[in-house]
């Protein structure tokens, strides 16, 4: 198996106005790809850098410019995005995993294959190596800026924001960190699950709202992707404000991870992917670990709901017993 290290520019509209909406939120179209590949004893064989002409966001943002060195010029001189793309995939193999420095390259890299109507699919698990440098060097998940990491490993940075340079720096990195423990106890440490979804299947029923969505697909019986008996979910608890997991297990003893993605419409309408997970030790602690959270959510919520009716019953009977005490006067 190869790691890609991967680094993405993007361009950014000018104006709000600008923005992109369909067939996805442009928040950015990619500029540039910088890509390091390494095998697994974490030697570098191969390096990758690709400048893109924008075909949305052609102008340059300035601050985009300033940041990158990427001015109008330079990205006219270069390819279209799927061809880029294309180089990419070759680059990166077959069998291999993507490493990114941050969370924003793989949603924007996955919004930009939607835009070009290419395979968003294609994207393999991916990790933040954020999450194992913190959790590795600080002792706690937090962010930080590549450079600050690169200085406080003691390693000289290649000259920042080239997308090849950054790729490289981050490489760089892998070094000094247990990445086979850092990997594997990945989805714990992140809160988030990062592997493929056997199945990522946008439903098209749109909801009212979302406790509407919620009751429905806890409700809804599915057809399980490894032997078309029947699923239903289990249950159902929230991993965050957008994303709910449940557990399914078919009669043939097939068991997953279910999680329920929503977002808001036109219209004011609710709506939901599933994605369904193959339940492993991972996915199984993951889930524990927001059960657990969810618990404490729901006790702390039961307490203050206790503490504010105890108040309640004492405001009622002081009330009872002043005007008690106005009638004896009278
Ligand atoms: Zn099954």
């Amino acid at each position: 198996m190869n790691y890609i290290v991967l680094d993405l520019e993007w361009n950014q509209p000018r104006y709000a106005r600008e923005t992109v909406e369909k067939p996805v939120h442009l928040v950015g179209e990619i500029v540039q790809i910088g890509a390091v590949r390494m095998d697994e004893s974490l030697s570098i064989k191969e390096e990758l850098r690709l400048t893109i002409s924008p075909q949305y966001y052609r102008k340059m943002h300035r601050k985009v410019a300033r940041i990158t060195g990427l001015d109008n010029e330079a990205v006219k001189k270069g390819i279209p995005f799927p061809e880029a793309f294309r180089l990419l995939a070759k680059f990166c193999g077959k069998d291999f995993v993507f490493l990114t420095w941050g969370p924003d390259d793989i949603p924007m890299l996955r919004d930009n294959l939607v835009l070009f109507s290419m395979d968003e699919e294609w994207i393999p698990d991916h990790y933040d190596l954020q999450v194992l440098f913190s959790t590795q060097k600080l002792g706690e998940l937090r962010q930080m800026s590549l450079e600050d990491a690169i200085d406080l490993v003691g390693e000289e940075p290649f000259q920042a924001h080239d997308a090849l340079c950054d790729a490289k720096s981050t490489a760089l990195l892998c070094r000094h960190l247990d990445m086979e423990t850092g990997l594997a106890r990945y989805a714990a440490t992140a809160g988030d699950i990062t592997v493929r979804p056997l199945e990522n299947r946008e439903l098209s029923v749109r909801f009212r709202n979302r406790g509407e969505a919620l009751k429905e697909l806890g409700n809804t019986i599915f057809s399980c992707p490894l032997c078309e008996e029947y699923l239903l979910p289990e249950g159902m608890i929230p991993q965050n404000a957008n994303k709910y997991l449940s557990l399914a297990e078919c009669p043939k003893g097939h068991r997953f991870l279910i999680r329920f993605r929503l977002w808001k419409t036109v219209g004011d309408r609710v709506g939901a992917a599933r994605e369904v997970y193959t339940l492993d030790e991972n996915l199984i602690t993951f889930f524990k670990q927001k059960e657990e959270r969810y618990e404490k959510i729901k006790a702390t919520e039961r307490l203050k709901e206790k503490r504010k009716r105890a108040r309640r019953r004492e405001k009622r009977q002081a009330e009872r017993e002043a005007a008690l005490a106005v009638t004896d006067e009278a």
